[in-house]
């Protein structure tokens, strides 16, 4: 008897009448003979919901204030996991739901962004033992102080992987609601081709530049635990994606996706007083604060006594990051004639690991930008992926 590992997304669970459908998916694995945890999203929409409460309260500026965001935003998973257990009782199945605490998921105390540092196999393996198939709300643990965290958006797929690790599950299935992981969002991109296996390490670079299909995380605790992930769809029954070692990828592509991220938003340090180590003393506070840099970029003046400074953060930052830069130069910590943030900003990423032995790849994608008269605002790039800022 294998153990299995159902991770079910927003979409998926979006109504009662989706709800009860996964119900049948995971009825269908139990009469298998396997053994079933199954790891659930809010209905579609409702986390972003609680989020927007969250802000039309607070400006959520410090650990005690996100810790209450915390609690306000994990209460989606609550209703759901509820709603999938009774449903699944209704079949005739010994089912329960359990809250992150209940199930020991512990995490750091990084609120709204916490990494889970352990499970308690106990309560599940106990549960398994008599039969239930345990249904958890994902997205949310608990900090040793005792108070609800959430791992970040989309972090039930990093729950499930988890819980698919400390237990040994022989796989963890998450559930979506398109056929698997694509060439791009086949949302807007209609042309965009399905993978039956991608890499390790694509899959890394896709999801961390805003393919929002599985949560980074995730893939790196699949990597690191060995964990076998398959990606598809819960309204159709079809094969999904199945992440690989990059090595059992015969085709190595040049370019193997395209990634976008509408959630990019830019800070420019107007005439920054360019003495050595005032970059450091301009990020530390931000690290400090816990928000996360992506491109950077300086630019010095001729003489090079001044020099602007950008960086970009994820759009739910920028108020933040602003708000700790003014402070920051109130004390003096670094001198700068204007501190500006702006959304207007997103990215675009094409990703291959056959990158790396090829050239001309980036120079294509400039090319097609001019064509189209679109603005490249920054540029970066590593061995298998070229961003650009537009
Ligand atoms: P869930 O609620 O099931 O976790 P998400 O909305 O978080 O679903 O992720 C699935 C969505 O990811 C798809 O609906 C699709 O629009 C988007 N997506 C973005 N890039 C890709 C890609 N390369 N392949 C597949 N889906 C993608
Ligand atoms: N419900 C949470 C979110 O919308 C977690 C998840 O769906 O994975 O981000
Ligand atoms: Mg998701």
């Amino acid at each position: 008897m294998a153990l299995i590992v159902q991770k079910f997304g927003g979409t998926s669970v979006g109504s009662i009448e989706r709800i009860k459908h996964v119900a049948t998916l995971v009825a269908k694995e139990k009469e298998k003979g396997n053994d079933v945890i199954v790891v659930v999203s809010a209905m579609s929409g409702v986390t972003s919901q609680m989020v927007d409460y969250a802000n039309q309260v607070s400006p959520l500026l410090n650990e005690e204030a996100l810790a209450e965001y915390d609690c306000v935003i994990s209460s989606g998973e609550q209703i759901t996991s509820g709603l999938l257990a009774l449903q699944l009782q209704s079949l005739g199945f010994k089912s329960r739901s359990f809250l992150g605490w209940q199930v020991g998921i512990k995490t750091d105390k990084t609120h709204s962004k916490s990494k889970i540092s352990d499970i308690d196999k106990k309560v599940f393996n106990k549960h398994l033992e008599e039969g239930f198939i345990p249904v958890v709300a994902g997205f949310q643990g608990v900090t040793d102080c005792n108070r609800i965290s959430t791992m970040g958006r989309g972090g039930s797929d990093t729950s499930a992987v988890a819980i698919a690790a400390a237990l040994k599950a022989e796989r963890c299935d998450i559930y979506t609601d398109v056929k698997g992981v694509f060439s791009a969002d086949p949302r807007i991109v209609p042309k965009a081709r399905k993978y039956d296996k991608i890499g390790y390490n694509e899959a890394i670079e896709m999801t961390s530049l805003g393919a929002k299909v599985l949560q980074t995380r995730s893939v790196e605790m699949a990597i690191k635990h060995g964990v076998t992930v398959q990606v598809l769809s819960s309204f159709e029954n079809e094969p999904g994606t199945l992440l690989v070692k990059d090595e059992e990828i015969m085709e190595k592509k040049l370019v193997t996706a395209v990634a976008h991220s509408k959630y990019e938003a830019r800070v420019t340090l107007k005439n920054v007083n360019n003495t050595p180590g005032v970059v450091a003393r301009i990020f530390k506070p931000l690290g400090a604060a816990g928000i996360n840099l992506d491109i950077i970029i300086q630019n010095i003046s001729y003489n090079g006594s001044q020099a602007n400074v950008t960086f970009t953060v994820n759009e739910a930052d920028l108020d933040r990051a602003v708000t700790v830069l003014n402070d920051e130069k109130e004390k003096g910590t670094f001198a700068a004639e204007e501190i500006i943030g702006t959304k207007d900003v997103a990215k675009v990423s094409i990703i291959g690991i056959g990158m790396q032995d090829s050239s001309g790849v980036a120079q294509k994608m400039f090319e097609t930008m001019a064509e189209n008269n679109i603005n490249i605002l920054a540029i970066t790039t590593s061995e298998i992926k070229v961003s650009i800022l537009i």
